[in-house]
């Protein structure tokens, strides 16, 4: 049976986490002394600090309650929160499955703790038998998975993440920041039947609003609210908060955005595929496309020197290129300047 107890930190379990005035008095009118703010202006109030009308608007898309809801300062905070409560600095361990997210190694580093990496296979699958092998280390805490994949932009088989999920014994964040773009079903639906599950959305890809710094986590209540007691106590700014409110309800025009960016995503893999600079362009059910050409470097600066930006993911996957899927007259941009190139 799943004990949260056990894998949570000692002194995580025993803190007394920060009491601001608004957990003191919880009611939206009144006179308010009580947190030193000015009096004057429209900004002057401290910010919801669990954004209440935010997350009833989330969960009731996501068919979710709000006790399995935590809203974070971008996917960031999250997966900083997930090795702060799990994992004990310079003990603990956590996996990932490169080439993968920068963000995980990077915040392990940053909370001092050990990385095992399994590489991804040939398909950009997990390596599910090297996998396995590592889950009776006692040590390991924590498993990242990517799905869709950044940069591969692949999904990850469901039955193989449902495998690591049932057999591993610590908690799986299931990184679902592309799934909009995506036809596999998300894992949402699943948290009730694993509970050490954790699946992590995000305000910054589909939603369009990186510049505002949401990340989604939905989990089993009892992990949720370790979240709660350790974050920043108002770790999202009510500007926003009113923001993602309005992009959440204007839902109709994002799901044209994304079917646009999909078809886009189809043309841009076809055009790339018919040039002569291209070896291979992997299927993606992200909104971003890997390339893999005859010499990465060369062509990655030549494109920075026509002013298009793309991200050389060479160091990770052998002369690849990361893509975004931009408007099609951005996209054009780069076919034409493509199409320039003389190697
Ligand atoms: C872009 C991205 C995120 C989003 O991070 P935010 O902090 O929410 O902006 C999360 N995970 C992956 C894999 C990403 O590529």
């Amino acid at each position: 049976m799943f004990e949260i107890n056990k894998l949570v930190r000692e002194n995580v379990k025993r803190l007394t986490p920060y009491s601001c005035a608004r957990d003191d008095y919880k009611g939206s009118s009144g006179v308010f002394l009580d947190a030193n703010e000015n009096p004057f202006g429209n900004l002057n109030r401290y910010p919801d600090p669990y954004q209440q009308k935010l997350k009833t608007a989330i969960c009731r898309t996501r068919g979710v309650n709000e006790q399995s809801l935590f809203l974070g300062n971008g996917s960031d905070e999250i997966i900083d929160l997930c090795f702060r409560v799990f994992c004990d600095p310079g003990i603990a361990k956590a996996m990932i499955f490169p080439p993968t997210y920068g963000m995980y190694e990077v915040s392990a580093s940053i909370n001092d703790v050990e990385v095992i990496k399994v590489p991804l296979n040939n398909d950009f699958q997990i390596d599910i038998k090297e996998a396995e092998s590592h889950f009776k280390d006692e040590k390991l805490k924590l498993i990242f998975i990517c799905s869709p994949n950044n940069p591969t932009g692949n999904s990850m088989n469901q039955k193989d993440i449902e495998y690591v999920i049932q057999t591993f014994s610590g908690i799986v964040l299931l990184d679902e920041a592309y799934s909009d773009f995506s036809d596999e079903p998300s894992f949402i639906e699943k948290i009730n039947k694993y509970p050490n599950l954790i699946v992590m959305q995000t305000f910054s890809k589909a939603l369009g609003l990186a510049a505002v710094r949401i990340g989604i986590a939905i989990s089993n209540p009892a992990i949720i609210q370790y979240f709660n007691r350790i974050k920043p106590p108002y770790n999202i700014s009510t500007v926003n908060q009113e923001a993602a409110l309005n992009k959440w309800t204007d839902r109709n025009v994002i799901k044209q955005q994304v079917g646009e960016i999909k078809k886009e995503r189809e043309r841009l893999t076809f055009e790339l595929t018919g040039l002569n600079i291209t070896d291979r362009v992997f299927p993606s059910d992200a909104n971003f496309l890997l390339i893999k050409v005859k010499n990465a470097n060369y062509i990655y600066n030549y494109l920075v020197n026509n002013k298009i930006i793309v991200r050389n993911r060479s160091a990770l996957v052998d002369n690849c290129l990361r893509i975004t899927v931009g408007t099609r007259n951005e996209n054009d941009q780069l076919l034409n300047a493509l199409k320039r190139i003389t190697l």
